[in-house]
């Protein structure tokens, strides 16, 4: 078994679409980011490369790289879940909480649990989803940031000894 936990955060701005978990979501502003600025699924990449002990997105995929620049952050995740395979390990679950004062995440929970589940090939079961307000306090209270936060376990069955 391998434990790991990831972290995100990117600013809110207008006149960016908004990317959440692998979803494009109605709202007047978006994440600011040289990818596509997804924080779920960041903290989703991060906290799988963190349990496989190979390093974070950042290193992986460099924001000075123009490759990356307006990346689809589902692409990116998918090849950490490659590597993730490629180490021998499959996604035992996932605990991830959203931090967002705005939008209202209600309404998209249902079909980004879906979604982040096909994208890391596991039942929908496997996935939990949080979402909670900043109470107005700080930057994400103030609906100027999304936050997320994740972690995840690892189970390797080719282990043998
Ligand atoms: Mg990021």
């Amino acid at each position: 078994m391998r434990i790991g936990q990831g972290y995100d955060i990117h600013r809110l701005v207008e006149g960016r679409p908004l990317r959440l978990g692998g979803l494009a979501i109605e709202s007047p502003v978006g994440l600011l980011g040289h990818s596509d600025g997804d924080v779920v699924l960041h903290a989703i990449g991060d906290a799988l490369l963190g349990a496989i002990g190979a390093g974070d997105i950042g290193e992986l995929f460099p924001d000075t790289d123009m490759r990356w620049r307006g990346a689809d952050s589902a692409e990116l995740l998918r090849e950490i879940v490659r590597r993730v395979a490629a180490a021998g390990y499959s996604i035992v679950n996932v605990d991830l909480t959203i931090h967002a004062e705005r939008p209202k995440m209600a309404a998209h929970k249902a079909v980004m649990r879906e979604r982040i589940a096909l994208l890391l090939g596991v039942f929908p079961g496997a996935i939990n989803l949080k979402a909670k307000t900043n109470e107005g306090l700080d930057a994400i209270g103030r609906g100027e940031a999304i936050a997320a936060s994740v972690v995840v376990l690892l189970f390797n069955d080719q282990v043998t000894e």
